[in-house]
């Protein structure tokens, strides 16, 4: 047998200082492992690719200068990663803090995965940037032991979900379709056949056909019953502001059960890159960024119990009790209810595979800089996709508004569909929506049908806003906990006065977080007047756990100041 080639670092720059600077200190660290080769001409360093790509030899890293007089980098790394399509592509750029680097733009528009600045002043810091980007392209490029074996086909939806499950619960698994050779042998070999998928099969043979979540879960040692019935606090949804108040309150020495509908992780595992989460300008997983979070609660002793949702909560005479789908109830001392937003999502699976990559849920921010010049698309005709429509067009060339519907009046406010309409690089697409995503690391274009006569037509893009609207999760609350548009009041938003049965029962104005039931909090995205960001989910429970103390405590005196003889703190000594 053949032995399998060494995977290569490939770096390319016009400079060929820099490019020989930059193999060898890659040669110093990872020279054991990979084979690096450095290329001065676009020309020398496409025709090198092509020659690696007949060859079979795997690409690990593009590093690829910016500013090439022969190409521009952006434009080298795509026709790269058509060659070799597993490899990480890594933008070179000089420093440059400023709005105008060529960094911000590729990276938002997921031209690039990751940029190295140059000048690198200090090896280590090269060694450890890269070593992160070889991690992540390890992770998911190299073949290891799989646990399970999931047989199914690739357009049905029962199929997706697990394998979506298994991908966020971190489990690694085999897909095989059920048409090809290795999915009906292994079906054969469980004495099964098509007619019901999917299919998973474990490594030691145990076989399940159309798992639950619950059946899923247990099968790879998750629990999903409580052995406790009874706590200091219960955490209702394991999303970003869950976890967060279940790391502080665990750690802090409550003793905490946390109840999660599916897997943790909530809207934000689902984001392939969150990119404006402070402490990381490459951007984290919200996938890695939840798992990390779900096993430091873990670590400091709270209980998870997964794929159990809460579907009611009691509150008589100070105590508080959760009921779960499985019948069973835990008694708790205080409740942080933190189920985030069911956000509507296109459901075209290659779309979905882009978020982050050129297709964006809610409003544009951070990206708004990078649509400079471009033709961009929106999704909705709500307020919040006209305001967005109306931002994107102080940068964009044109915005496309897309939709399904026969006039934005029914949905929008007045003064927005004047202003759109007032504005001369927006136009309003009627009777559309949008079928089909194309690009494989990045959106470059989409397929759109006409509702009315049912005509597609394929579009280039380099971004897609989808602003649908979505639904808090919250409408298993009962009528005691206040809400307006299902988001669940708090603080000074409960309504104290009148004869209502959700009238606030106490003398003391509610906590900040304290929902209408003195004792059960709200954070994350669920809660009326979030910010609705990763950031602030995670602030929001971290401040709820403090609020529960100061619950439990019966109020906490106020923080004092340092006293004025106190030494530490005296002035002019
Ligand atoms: C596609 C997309 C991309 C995004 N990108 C970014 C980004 O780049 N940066 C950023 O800052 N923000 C981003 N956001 C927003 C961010 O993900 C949310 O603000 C954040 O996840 C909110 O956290 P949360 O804990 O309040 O809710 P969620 O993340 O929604 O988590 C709620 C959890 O509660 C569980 N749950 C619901 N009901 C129940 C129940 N009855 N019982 C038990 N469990 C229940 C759910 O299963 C879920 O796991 C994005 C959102 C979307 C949809």
């Amino acid at each position: 047998m053949r032995p399998r080639p060494q995977p290569v670092l490939f770096a390319i720059d016009d400079d060929s200082g820099v490019v020989h600077a930059l193999s060898d200190d890659l040669s110093r660290r990872f020279g054991g492992d990979f084979r690096i080769i450095g290329e001065s001409s676009a020309a020398a360093g496409l025709a090198t690719l092509r020659d690696l790509a007949d060859d079979r030899v795997p690409v690990a890293l593009l590093i690829v200068d910016h500013d090439m007089a022969e190409m521009p980098g952006v434009d080298f790394l795509a026709r790269a990663h058509e060659m070799h399509p597993l490899a990480t592509r890594v933008l070179l750029a000089e420093r440059d803090y400023s709005v105008r680097s060529p960094v911000i733009q590729a990276m938002t528009l997921g031209q690039a995965d990751y940029y190295i600045t140059k000048p690198w002043m200090l090896e280590q810091d090269l060694y450890r940037i890269v070593s992160g980007f070889l991690a992540e392209w390890a992770k998911s490029h190299q073949t290891g032991f799989e646990l399970f074996h999931v047989i199914g086909r690739l357009q049905d939806r029962g199929t997706y979900e697990l394998r979506e499950l298994l991908t966020r619960f971190s489990v690694p698994f085999a897909f095989h379709a059920a048409y090809d050779r290795r999915g009906r042998r292994l079906l054969a070999s469980r004495g099964l056949d098509a007619s019901r998928l999917p299919v998973m099969i474990r490594h030691d043979g145990y076989t399940m056909v159309q798992p639950t979540p619950a059946q899923v879960v247990a099968a790879v040692g998750g629990t999903t019953s409580s052995d406790v019935d009874e706590c200091d606090l219960v955490v209702i949804g394991a999303g970003p502001a869950g976890l967060a108040a279940a790391v502080y309150a665990a750690s802090e020495g409550l003793q905490t059960v946390v109840l999660e509908e599916t897997v943790s992780g909530g809207q934000a595992g689902n984001s392939p890159m969150i990119r404006n989460y402070p402490g990381f300008p490459q951007g984290i997983s919200g996938h890695e960024l939840t798992r990390q979070a779900c096993e430091q609660a873990w670590m400091f002793g709270a209980h998870m119990v997964f794929a159990q949702p809460t579907v009611g909560l009691e509150c008589r005479d100070g105590e508080h009790l959760v009921r779960l789908a499985d019948g069973q109830r835990v008694a708790a001392r205080a409740v942080i209810i933190a189920p985030g937003i069911a956000w509507r999502r296109l459901g075209v699976p290659r779309l979905e595979a882009l978020v982050g990559s050129g297709v964006f849920y809610g409003a544009a921010g951070s990206e708004l800089r990078a649509m400079q010049g471009h033709e961009v698309f929106v999704v909705g005709a709500g307020n919040s996709a006209g305001q967005t429509t109306l931002h994107l067009a102080r940068y964009a060339r044109r915005v496309m508004m897309l939709v399904r519907g026969d006039s934005l009046e029914r949905s929008m406010s007045d003064y927005l569909t004047r202003e759109i309409k007032a504005t001369a690089n927006i136009t309003v697409r009627l009777h559309t929506e949008v079928t089909e995503g194309h690009g494989s690391s990045h959106l470059e274009a989409l397929t759109l049908r006409d509702r009315q006569d049912g005509r597609t037509e394929q579009v280039s893009t380099v971004a897609l806003f989808v602003l649908i609207g979505g639904e808090p999760r919250t409408r298993w609350l009962p009528d005691t906990v206040q809400r307006r548009h299902g988001y669940i009041l708090t603080g000074r938003d409960v309504v104290r006065a009148g004869s209502h049965p959700s009238r606030w029962p106490l003398d003391r104005a509610p906590l900040p977080l304290e929902t209408s039931i003195p004792g059960v909090f709200a954070a994350g995205d669920a809660r009326y007047r979030s910010i609705k960001r990763v950031a602030s989910a995670i602030g929001e429970g971290a401040t709820a756990v403090r609020l529960v103390h100061e619950y439990l405590a019966g109020g906490l005196p106020d923080e004092t100041p340092p006293a004025e003889d106190d030494e530490d703190h005296a002035e002019g000594e």
